[in-house]
């Protein structure tokens, strides 16, 4: 089964809608809704905000399910990109992580694991055509995760200086990616900009465009099943 990860209730609502043959699963505090979207077996799951509440989620869900791939859906921070846009992984990469002190690490590498992570090339190939299809604005892109939310000019430069080619900037993408990583799962993450890093009122910005960007990115998913799952 696909699991699929949204951190707030938001980015997971419209999939719920859809999703057929429910059957609730708790473990610990997370809920874990199982079921069908579009006649594909899903598992979705609200992970909470941050990398820790990702990890933990993206954890139980592959100690309790047996889960062929991993989606994240979601909003982001963009850089250079407008709000609405769809940013979908090319990599992910921490942009908070720092154990350069020991030169064999990389900044954004947390030691003895890669420097940036991964995502299946077929699941990235099928969003490319998708997306296309579908006539919605994208960029594959390096995803950026750290535990802030990214607004401050400081935070902004200090990202690039260590990164040239981020587009979105978010908090959970690199934990579950590290997660999948360690688990040997196919994983891709699909983020709508909800605010547009270094514009006055980002912040205000984020409540506006949550919702909408929110369901972009998870009729993105709904759309991406539909076409390419055979698992039933
Ligand atoms: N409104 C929340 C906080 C949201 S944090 C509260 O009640 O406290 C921002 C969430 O959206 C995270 O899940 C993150 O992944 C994403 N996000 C959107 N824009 C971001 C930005 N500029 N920087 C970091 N994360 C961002």
């Amino acid at each position: 089964m696909i699991g699929i990860i949204g951190a707030m209730q938001e980015e997971i609502d419209v999939l719920l809608k859809q999703l057929t043959g429910e059957k609730l699963y708790t473990y610990g505090t997370r809920k874990f809704y199982a079921g069908y979207l579009k006649e594909k077996a899903v598992v979705i799951v609200k992970s909470g905000i941050g990398k820790v509440n990702a990890a933990h989620t993206t954890t139980l869900l592959m100690e309790h399910f047996d889960i062929d791939y991993l989606m994240n859906t979601g909003v982001a921070g963009g850089q250079d990109v407008k709000h609405n846009h769809v940013v979908v992984s090319s990599n992910v990469v921490y942009h908070d992580v720092d154990a350069t002190a020991f030169s064999k690490n990389k900044y954004g590498q947390v030691p003895n694991m890669p420097e940036s992570f991964f995502p299946d090339i077929t699941l990235m190939n099928n969003a490319k055509v998708l997306l296309d299809e579908l006539n919605i604005p994208y960029t594959q892109a390096t995803i950026a995760t750290g535990d802030q939310f990214v607004y401050h000019p400081s935070q902004i430069e200090k990202i690039n200086q260590v990164y040239d080619d981020i587009k979105a900037i978010e908090m959970e993408a690199a934990a579950i990616a590290h997660i999948a990583e360690i688990y040997h799962k196919p994983f891709i993450i699909f983020r709508t900009i909800s605010d547009v890093l270094g514009d006055k009122d980002q912040h205000l910005d984020f409540d506006k465009f949550l919702k909408k960007a929110a369901n972009l990115s998870a009729e993105i998913i709904t759309k991406y099943i539909e076409k390419f799952v055979w698992i039933a």
